[in-house]
């Protein structure tokens, strides 16, 4: 079943949470005005599923059923660039769309059931099988609950002072286990339907408690959820952000009792680090899309505002490059989350993992890169931008029309036109949510020493060492000898060729007065069709 946002609005008024926003305990979470810029994005993911022309991107199939692409689990390369197309389709419109980490915590989970009931003769991959079961019927909005307090960062889990600083396992019994502590970071918490809990790093034998997965509900005894606004709420000024934002919660887990069907790993610490690298490899690609609809976002503002201050871009050749430098940076990373799609691997559960190199790359360009975002955007509008009057001067009488005369650039484009696209820019640039949206890229989906580790673990760079001693005619060293650089990476160029995707789901051109789909990308060399 797809839901509409209205649908997934009710089904919200149906669970009572506890939830504390700015020191208040929340009512009803669906219809909490500081959170309602959150609940409008995740709304937007259900009502662009059931938009028949997005269908192609926005929906999957999953069995017999037709899934939103969030939910969705790839097991092809076109999935994987179909559902890029999808998150930064919805990032163009909200900024973030925070659902995404469902399917990319999903995937993961499918990838480690599979290798440790392999492993160890559990059934963990089939109550993860009916678990999906009900995500996919129901439609259901799923939090990622993987960063923990980590207390003392010099500390692993078993060893820190406070235990609770990580979620572990407190009990065992017949019919499931009690979990407490603390997930730190939470995007949505208050307003999914479901939370995975996941553990956040590799494990040692003393740690394996705390190599725990779960799926709990987010009204379930002993959970509370500490929350900030999503988004700037009410600020007058806020012409994105009052409208779509990110809500994020820290989770506190009080003797949480999980029932054995909804635990998929409890205890087995050998596999953590495969989980918490699997879910990394998905979500850091997605991360890529996400923040490719943001940069859109920009581009779109930054030509709006030179075009109100009435410079021309075909002719001004700074602003120009500037536009282009900001072009270069989204489209260059969003080629990585192409490329790590392209060269996508099989896992044996059957799930499309896309290449770790080119999607840590992508991430990494992004996370860093953010800032040189804003600063172009900010070279091409102009100061104006944080020292316009604020929204209540448009109507003091005394000032407004002055202002109106005084502050017009091109004459046929209105006053209230030019300061709607500085205060959009200001909004996502130089605001509190431009801030937010910088560490969001920086840190979300892992810090950018995180990615340099991955992209240094997994780069081939055996490969490249035996090229040169081949060209040079050394010889090639054993590895045995030089263990740094024998990492070969499988599957590229090797022998067998790479399986290419075509291009993703095709998404007609938008009607006037439809939301913009982003043109779609061109077709590139059609080879197997996985
Ligand atoms: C807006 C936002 C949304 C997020 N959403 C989610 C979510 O939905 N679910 C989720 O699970 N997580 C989420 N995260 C968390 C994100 O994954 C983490 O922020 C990230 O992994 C970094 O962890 P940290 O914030 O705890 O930083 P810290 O662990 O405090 O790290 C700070 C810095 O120190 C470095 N560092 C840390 N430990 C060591 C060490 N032992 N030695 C050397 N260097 C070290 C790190 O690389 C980093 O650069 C979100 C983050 C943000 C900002």
């Amino acid at each position: 079943m797809l839901m509409s946002s209205q649908d997934y609005r009710e089904s919200l008024r149906r669970s009572r949470p506890r939830v504390f926003v700015d020191g208040y305990a929340v009512e009803s979470v669906a219809d909490e005005p500081s959170l309602a810029p959150g609940v409008n994005a995740l709304g937007l993911t259900y009502d662009f599923a059931l938009r028949e022309h997005l269908a192609p991107v926005m929906r999957a199939r999953a069995g017999s059923y037709e899934i939103n692409r969030m939910n969705a689990i790839p097991s092809t390369g076109q999935d994987l660039l179909n559902k890029l197309e999808a998150v930064r389709l919805l990032c163009q419109e909200t900024g973030c769309a925070q659902r995404y980490l469902g399917g990319d915590g999903l995937a993961a989970l499918r990838q480690a059931t599979h290798r440790i009931d392999a492993d160890k003769a559990t059934d963990y991959s089939a109550r993860l099988a009916a678990y999906i079961n009900r995500v996919h019927a129901e439609d259901l909005s799923l939090g990622i609950a993987m960063t923990d307090g980590k207390g003392d960062r010099s500390l692993r889990p078993h060893q820190q002072p406070n235990l609770d600083t990580y979620v572990h396992i407190v009990e065992r019994r017949t019919d499931g286990i009690v979990i407490s502590g603390v997930k730190a970071i939470v995007t949505a918490a208050p307003y999914v339907h479901e939370l995975l809990v996941m553990p956040c790093r590799s494990m040692t034998a003393d740690d394996a408690d705390f190599a725990v997965c779960c799926a709990v509900p987010i009204d379930v005894d002993g959970l509370t959820i500490v929350a900030r606004p999503a988004g700037r709420p009410g600020e007058k000024a806020a012409l994105f952000s009052g409208r779509y934002g990110q809500s994020t919660g820290v989770v506190i887990f009080e003797r949480v009792f999980v029932p054995w069907e909804r635990v998929f790993l409890a205890g087995e610490w050998e596999h953590s680090a495969f989980l918490t690298y699997s879910y990394a490899t998905h979500h850091r690609q997605t991360c890529i899309a996400a923040r490719a609809g943001f940069g859109d976002l920009l581009i779109g503002a930054g030509a709006l505002m030179t075009e109100a201050n009435g410079t021309d871009l075909d002719h001004s050749h700074g602003l120009r490059d500037a536009m282009v430098d900001l072009i270069k940076i989204v489209e260059g990373f969003y080629a990585c989350g192409i490329a790590a799609s392209v060269y996508c691997s099989h896992d044996p559960s059957g799930v499309a993992m896309p290449d770790a190199v080119f999607g840590n790359i992508g991430k990494l360009l992004m996370a860093t890169q953010i800032y040189d975002m804003h600063r172009l955007a900010h070279q091409v509008s102009g100061g104006l931008i944080v020292t316009l009057p604020g929204p209540d001067e448009d109507h003091n009488p005394a000032t407004a029309g002055r202002l109106s005369e005084l502050l017009t650039a091109r004459s046929d484009i209105p006053y209230e036109k030019r300061i709607e696209v500085a205060r959009f820019v200001e909004d996502l640039t130089a605001s509190y949510q431009a801030g937010w949206y910088s560490v969001i890229s920086l840190h979300g989906g892992g810090s950018p020493d995180a990615m340099k580790m991955e992209i240094w673990r997994k780069y081939p760079l055996g490969n490249k060492v035996d090229l040169v001693e081949r060209l040079l005619e050394r010889g090639v060293l054993s590895d045995d000898v030089r263990k740094i650089t024998c990492n070969r990476q499988p599957g590229r160029c090797c022998i067998e060729g790479c399986q290419v995707p075509s291009a993703p789901a095709l998404v007609p051109l938008p009607q006037i007065g439809q939301p913009a789909a982003r043109s779609v990308l061109p077709l590139r060399k059609t080879g197997t069709t996985n």
